[in-house]
């Protein structure tokens, strides 16, 4: 209520499956945010989208949504979509397509462990890109079907990317520095490049061209972060043995989903693993995990990956503090451990997790 706070309109599309219970889940935490001066005061625009929407409207992203996203909304929160194994004549996933529309180039990805609830310790922050790789299909001379993976790797987006990864690591490394809790990387900042160019020598080759070369022609901004390269496959069986030697990793769009799958693995359950996916002037948070129809509509998905997007997507809106605030309240019931859900080997449902954070906060 005070003069100064500002307000802040986030669109929310719950789109599939899970994405229906976990959003909401994320509202009832950002509304339960203590108020000051200097927190924003947020308003709420539910949006349209997903296969579901699309089954009954013939449209996956409808036009309203994106207008208004881009006219009244300073950001969103996306929940998932359901992505049919085989191809549905008119359907193309409606995350990509904003992904696109709003030219949200990067998908920033932190994966850390809280101490002392998995077994190795890792904090590591993994820069997607957001933009490449896609595919066709045609019909050759006999009528049979080609299909096509037309691997786009950009020199445009690569650089992107990469700059993406080394202000994040300057800026975590700054962060690090400016608190007093024990941080699990002690070293100076480092970017670890993941490619395959070893085989796909001209894609990854440009990409592994082009990030080192943002450092390279950067010095002075980024002489302090060290640089090494890890090959896809080496780097899944090091950040299995050895999760604790990555600190930011930024990966071409195939690899940084598989990467960050695993990962979520190593920190227990894709239910905790949020992700925000930035641009330049929109950002957009998002669970990294799918719809799951395994478990939808049932109370039993893990609310907290959605809850932590909320929070990185106020921490990529400019309220950074705000952002520690959940995270420190999603960090102490994790480590109390007694309400969590069934990922997690507990039995609470959807709401009780979350009403146990909101509680914190
Ligand atoms: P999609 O096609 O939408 O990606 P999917 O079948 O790949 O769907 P994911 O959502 O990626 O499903 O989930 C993979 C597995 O992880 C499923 O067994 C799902 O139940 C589980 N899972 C994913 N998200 C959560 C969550 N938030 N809480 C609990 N379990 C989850
Ligand atoms: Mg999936």
């Amino acid at each position: 209520t005070a003069a100064h706070s500002k307000k802040l309109t986030i669109g929310l599309i719950p789109a599939d499956g899970i994405g229906r219970e976990v959003i909401p889940a994320a509202r009832q935490v950002l509304e339960s945010l203590p108020k000051s001066d200097s927190s924003p005061q947020f308003e709420y625009i539910h949006l349209d989208a997903g296969f579901e929407y699309f089954q009954k409207h013939g449209v996956a992203l409808p036009e309203e949504t994106l207008v208004r996203l881009r006219e009244e909304c300073q950001g969103a929160l996306f929940g998932a979509v359901s992505s049919p194994s085989h191809k549905v004549a008119g359907y193309s996933s409606p995350i990509v397509a904003l992904r696109k529309h709003l030219d949200l180039y990067a998908n920033v990805r932190p994966v850390a462990s809280v101490s002392g609830t998995t077994q190795k310790p890792l904090d590591m922050l993994i820069i997607r890109e957001n933009t490449e790789c896609l595919e066709r299909i045609e019909t050759d001379a006999n009528g049979l079907r080609v299909a096509w993976a037309d691997r786009k790797i950009s020199e445009f987006a690569s650089r992107r990317a990469g700059t993406m990864a080394f202000n994040m690591a300057l800026m975590r490394d700054k962060l690090r520095r400016s608190t007093s809790a024990p941080s699990l990387w002690q070293g100076p900042p480092k970017v670890t490049i993941v490619h395959k160019s070893n085989v796909l020598s001209v894609t990854d080759g440009l990409w592994r061209e082009t990030v080192r070369a943002v450092k390279e022609s950067n010095p002075d901004l980024y002489g302090s972060v060290t640089m090494e390269e890890q090959l896809v496959d080496s780097m899944v069986y090091r950040m299995f043995r050895e999760p604790e030697a990555f600190d930011v990793v930024v990966a071409p769009n195939l690899y940084g989903d598989i990467i960050s799958d695993g990962a979520a693995a190593l920190v227990g359950s894709l239910g905790l693993v949020p992700s925000a996916n930035v641009g330049d002037n929109f950002v957009v948070g998002e669970p990294v995990h799918g719809s799951a129809p395994d478990i939808a509509g049932q109370q039993k998905a893990n609310p907290i990956a959605a809850i932590r997007s909320a929070g990185l997507l106020l921490e990529h809106m400019g309220y950074a503090s705000e952002a520690a605030r959940i995270y420190e309240a999603v960090d102490g019931v994790l480590r109390e451990g007694q309400i969590c859900t069934p990922d997690l080997g507990g039995s609470s449902t959807t709401q009780e997790v979350t009403d146990a954070i909101c509680k914190r906060l």
